[in-house]
């Protein structure tokens, strides 16, 4: 398995993190087969969304926002509920196919990390199976 840390700056921040991803598909040497990546972190998700116009994670975060307020009478003590909710709604990890020594997305996917709690120095695994 496969590590790298991200630093995130806002409390709210989606952060394209293809290229470290993209690194750890090419030291692997694999060519072809599934690349998981996951977040060891309750505040933090991945998601896979567009990356060609910024205004669609712009709205994306817009959403979340108006979905789960900042403030909203939780009980957990620590103050973020918020925070791990919106990370349960993007979910932990991703499954990316590796075609050609590429990870393999549609013509306007990219793989962001979701910062909902920062900002933070996060962590990302990844692991990588070869297919015949
Ligand atoms: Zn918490």
């Amino acid at each position: 398995m496969k590590q790298f840390s991200v630093r995130t700056q806002e409390r709210c921040q989606f952060l394209d993190i293809n290229p470290y991803v993209q690194r750890a598909v090419e030291e692997s040497g694999v060519t072809n087969g599934v690349c998981h990546v996951f977040v060891p972190h309750t505040t933090a998700g991945l998601t896979i969304n567009e990356n060609a116009d910024p205004d669609v994670v712009r709205d994306l975060k817009l959403i979340l926002d108006r979905t789960v307020p900042w403030e909203g009478g939780y009980a957990h003590s620590e103050g973020n509920s918020a925070a791990h909710a919106k990370a349960s709604m993007m979910g932990f990890s991703q499954t990316v196919f590796i075609k050609d020594g590429r990870l393999a997305f549609g013509t306007w996917q990219r793989l962001y990390f979701c910062e909902f709690d920062g900002p933070r120095t996060r962590t990302v695994w990844v692991q990588i199976i070869a297919a015949n």
